[in-house]
């Protein structure tokens, strides 16, 4: 697996173009805006998209997810369920974050804890990791040793839970007993800000002593 990371939207999110070397197809892990940028980097490499994954259902990780999937004719995969309401609810986040109008969709399927999904020979193994959104979950690459972790923690930081349905208590559980279980070396790609590794983040995050 390669990855290249391309911060969009005025919150620089992080949305991520994967791709497997072997047979040319890509993904985007989070497309939350600037779809012509997005585009033109996979038209760039001469890659093929092939899936839209999502981590949860903010606008900022979300908002070009449907354009794209029907541009390329592509499914959208994830997050959990318990994040159906903030799909229903794009129109009213779009106006509250001063975002341009968007219409409300859904993904194509659902996730849950345990599941995988594949593109080319890539394999992820997807965590259900609530507190920041109810249905947040991460993508997991295990040959690389690659975290993408949407807004569950970032360097030196964690998700905010004062969202509708957010929740602190059951956020740092999600981050004890699913992401610091993995090895040290494990690279996190969060949805703001730099990567930073699980070994960096067990010895450092304030939020997390
Ligand atoms: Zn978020």
């Amino acid at each position: 697996m390669q990855y290249h990371i391309m911060p969009v939207t005025p919150y620089q999110q992080n949305c991520s173009l994967i791709w497997c070397e072997h047979s040319g197809k890509a993904a985007f892990i989070d497309p939350g805006g600037e779809t012509s940028k997005l585009v033109n980097e996979v038209q760039k490499r001469q890659l093929n998209l092939d899936k839209i994954f999502l981590t949860h259902g903010h606008l900022d990780h979300v908002g070009a997810a449907d354009e794209i999937a029907k541009q390329f004719n592509v499914s959208i995969i994830g997050p959990q369920i318990e994040d159906a309401f903030w799909f229903e609810q794009l129109p009213a986040q779009a106006e509250m974050f001063n975002f341009p109008p968007i219409e409300s969709f859904l993904p194509t399927q659902w996730l849950n804890d345990g599941d995988r999904v594949t593109l080319g020979e890539i394999n992820l193994q997807v965590f259900h990791c609530p507190g920041h959104t109810p249905g947040h979950i991460v993508f997991y690459e295990k040959d690389t040793e690659t975290l993408f972790a949407g807004d569950v923690i970032f360097k030196g930081s964690i998700g905010r839970t004062d969202f509708p349905k957010g929740d602190h208590a059951t956020l740092i559980q999600s981050i004890k007993q699913k992401l610091f279980t993995l090895n040290d070396d494990v690279v996190i790609v969060p949805g703001h800000g730099p990567n930073t590794s699980i070994g960096q983040e067990k010895a450092s995050n304030p939020f997390l002593r």
